[in-house]
């Protein structure tokens, strides 16, 4: 089948930082046009649209649009704006996350639920939107962004660890749902990626996790982002349901 990667519209959660800033950039320069959705940092998401427009050589400026991932009504709106303004999602990136770390005696109702909310519900309402219209056009691309700390568990990290476990099963469960539609649905597992999220540890934990690398280096966002243009793409069009991780070989393929 041949592919039109300039009609195709991707819309990526959290972009306006980290993992899903280089996800709007490479799926630019991959040709795509991209809207992407942040919580609050409007300089954040005005650096992605001047990197991901400079990266794309059709001249390409994606749509930024502040939306609330957890929330049903702000998913539909952010749907409904981009579909008045570019149109129909064909390509859709859950990379929205955060993470509330405590152990699980201190953990506060809020810190779980805020952190389900947002990192798993979150992903069940864009993909519940997103599916009507890749449903009528008979093509579509999920890609879920889990973590290795799904496998792993790590101390702190209960409710974490619950929400991208969760991310797993579901696409696995979208994946069977949509297959005879021609839509894929695939997570990915990174493991430690350079970013905000990871900055904010203590340097004595990134050194016990650094001699746990076989690779022996943090992974950087542009190597999560180079495998979901790949999953993107129609050269991925018989990959569905799997979860493949990208973590220096931590989990030796696991
Ligand atoms: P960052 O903290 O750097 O960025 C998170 C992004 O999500 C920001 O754009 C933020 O917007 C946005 N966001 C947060 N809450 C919401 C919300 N309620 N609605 C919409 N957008 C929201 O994260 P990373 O780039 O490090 O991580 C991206 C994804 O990858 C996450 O799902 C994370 O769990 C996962 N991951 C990360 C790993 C890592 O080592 N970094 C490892 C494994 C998985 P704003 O900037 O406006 O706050």
């Amino acid at each position: 089948m041949e592919e039109h990667n300039e009609t195709k519209i991707a819309l990526v959660t959290g972009g306006s930082r980290g993992i899903g800033r280089e996800c709007v950039i490479e799926l630019s320069a991959a040709g795509y046009q991209c809207a992407f959705s942040y919580s609050s940092d409007v300089d954040g998401a005005n650096e992605t649209i001047k990197l991901a427009s400079e990266a794309s050589d059709a001249g390409l400026s994606p749509l930024a649009i502040k939306s609330d991932v957890s929330s049903p009504e702000s998913v539909d709106e952010l749907f409904s704006e981009i579909e008045n303004k570019l149109g129909i999602v064909s390509i859709l990136v859950n990379n929205a996350g955060i993470t509330r770390d405590t152990l699980l005696m201190r953990m506060k109702d809020e810190q779980f639920n805020d952190v389900i909310q947002t990192n798993l519900t979150g992903a069940f309402y864009t993909m519940r939107r997103a599916s009507r219209n890749m449903m009528k056009n008979r093509w579509g691309r999920i890609i879920n962004i889990s973590s290795v700390n799904a496998y792993v568990g790590p101390v702190g990290q209960a409710n974490y660890a619950a929400a991208k476990a969760g991310i797993i099963g579901m696409t696995k469960s979208v994946a069977r749902e949509f297959a005879s539609r021609n839509i894929t649905a695939n997570a990915i597992a990174p493991g430690v990626i350079e970013t905000a999220m990871v900055g904010e540890t203590p340097e004595e934990w990134r050194e016990t996790m650094l001699s746990t690398i076989p690779l022996a280096r943090f992974g950087q966002p542009n190597e999560i982002a180079h495998l979901v243009v790949f999953l993107a793409s129609q050269n991925a069009s018989y990959i569905t349901g799997t979860v493949i991780p990208i973590d220096g070989g931590v989990g030796m393929g696991n």
